[in-house]
């Protein structure tokens, strides 16, 4: 095996997602740090749709079509824009749907969305 000799090294193997204390987090929550888990997402998404659109149990069908993301950080609400706009869209091609059936729950304990941009920019309830 080589060895490399260094005056000093730096480690920065990045970081992990936080799953505060949530209940339910844990068990439920997929990440989105990776590209896999950005498809594995996407096509949960894409397989919530069909689902609520075979079935016609108005229960079955929002809670299929109920997406809670958790951080309403720069990705939590990047996400959230972008996979909204991904089910408006494919709405057409799912007739037995409706724009009301989607429902996108933002959470986040910060009083505002994107905390981070200071009080001008941060979206407040
Ligand atoms: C969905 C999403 C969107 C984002 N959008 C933006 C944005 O628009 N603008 C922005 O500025 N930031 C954005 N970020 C944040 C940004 O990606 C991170 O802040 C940044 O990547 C952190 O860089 P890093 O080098 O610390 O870690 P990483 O980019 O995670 O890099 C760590 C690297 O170390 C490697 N590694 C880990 N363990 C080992 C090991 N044992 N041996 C060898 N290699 C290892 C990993 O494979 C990885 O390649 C986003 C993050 C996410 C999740």
């Amino acid at each position: 095996m080589a060895q490399l000799s260094y005056d000093r090294l730096l480690l920065a193997p990045g970081g992990v997602t936080r799953l505060l204390d949530i209940p339910g987090l844990a068990e439920h929550g997929v990440g989105f740090k990776t590209v896999a888990e950005a498809l594995y997402l996407r096509n949960h998404v894409l397989d919530r749709m069909e689902v609520a659109s075979s079935t016609s149990e108005l229960d079955r069908r929002q809670a299929a079509l109920t997406f809670v993301v958790v951080g309403a950080g720069y990705a939590g609400t990047e996400l959230t824009a972008h996979m909204a706009r991904l089910t408006a869209n494919l709405l057409p091609y799912y007739p037995a749907l409706a724009p009301d059936h989607i429902r996108w729950l933002f959470v986040d304990m910060a009083s505002s969305v994107m905390p981070e941009l200071g009080e001008r920019l941060a979206i407040t309830r």
